[in-house]
């Protein structure tokens, strides 16, 4: 008989959530390679953005969503599911100090 892949998830087990933490190499928002920028005047506050970040690090508020970019990777996901394309994902840029 095969075995069943389908996991039942009980309310009280652990999901399979992150929250934003240092990696070994310190914050993880070093990692990004795009940069999300976001239009309050757009943004409805519907909250989607917020429910699909993997590292969970958008915080809907009154005045608009709030990205923790220390811990952001900048994978697109949040511009990706915006209904009203009021994220968009730019290149990070690195300043560079010569001497
Ligand atoms: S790019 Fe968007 S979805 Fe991805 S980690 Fe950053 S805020 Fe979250
Ligand atoms: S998904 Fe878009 S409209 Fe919805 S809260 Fe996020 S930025 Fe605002």
């Amino acid at each position: 008989m095969m075995e069943s892949k389908v996991k039942i998830v009980r309310i009280n087990e652990k999901l399979p959530i992150s929250f934003p933490q240092n990696g070994a190499a310190g914050k993880t928002g070093s990692w990004r390679l795009y940069r999300p920028i976001v239009d309050n005047n757009k943004c409805t506050k519907c909250f989607l953005c917020e429910l699909y970040c993997p590292g969970n690090v958008i915080e809907t508020r009154k005045d608009g969503i709030q990205i923790e970019l220390d811990y952001c990777k900048g994978c697109g996901i949040c511009a990706k599911v915006c209904p009203q394309k009021a994220i968009e994902m730019v290149p990070e840029t690195v300043e560079v100090k010569i001497a």
